[in-house]
């Protein structure tokens, strides 16, 4: 599974329902696809298989914890919350996996592997495997 694509349907997460790596991502999907903002990111953070965050991008709020990583990655402007960042915020629990959803306005699946500022919180925050939609319309997975 490591390093490995996964081929996933969008908006059919009822069909994957027993199949925590496609219910997670789908879930994922689903709160990227009720993302008003240009850029639509759903993200969901889980321990011991539970969902313990859930998030979207905001592209008109910020966040200390967002300007500090973006600070440290070297792009200090980048101070809206991104959907790592903001599940991370909202975590009450140490995430052991991370699911990203990035979708364009017409639905598809665009990749969302995270950037310099979220690699750096995803590596602090002690999550252990990153799952991202890529744009093959698969999942990617990989070990921090
Ligand atoms: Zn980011």
């Amino acid at each position: 599974m490591i390093g490995d694509t996964i081929m996933i349907v969008p908006c059919t997460f009822r069909f994957y329902k027993k199949d925590w790596v496609h219910s997670n991502m789908n879930l994922a999907i689903r709160i990227a696809n009720e993302n008003e903002n240009k850029f639509r990111f759903g993200c969901i953070l889980t321990h011991g298989g539970r969902i313990i965050a859930e998030a979207q991008n905001h592209m008109g709020k910020s966040h200390p914890l967002q300007a500090k990583y973006a600070k440290r990655a070297g792009e200090g402007n980048k101070i809206w919350l991104h959907a790592e960042i903001r599940a991370l915020i909202q975590a009450r629990e140490t995430p052991e996996e991370i699911w990203i959803a990035r979708i364009w306005r017409d639905g598809s699946l665009a990749l969302a592997k995270p950037c310099a500022i979220c690699t750096l919180a995803i590596q602090e925050s002690g999550i252990e495997k990153i799952h991202y939609t890529n744009e093959f319309g698969k999942i990617t997975t990989v070990e921090v």
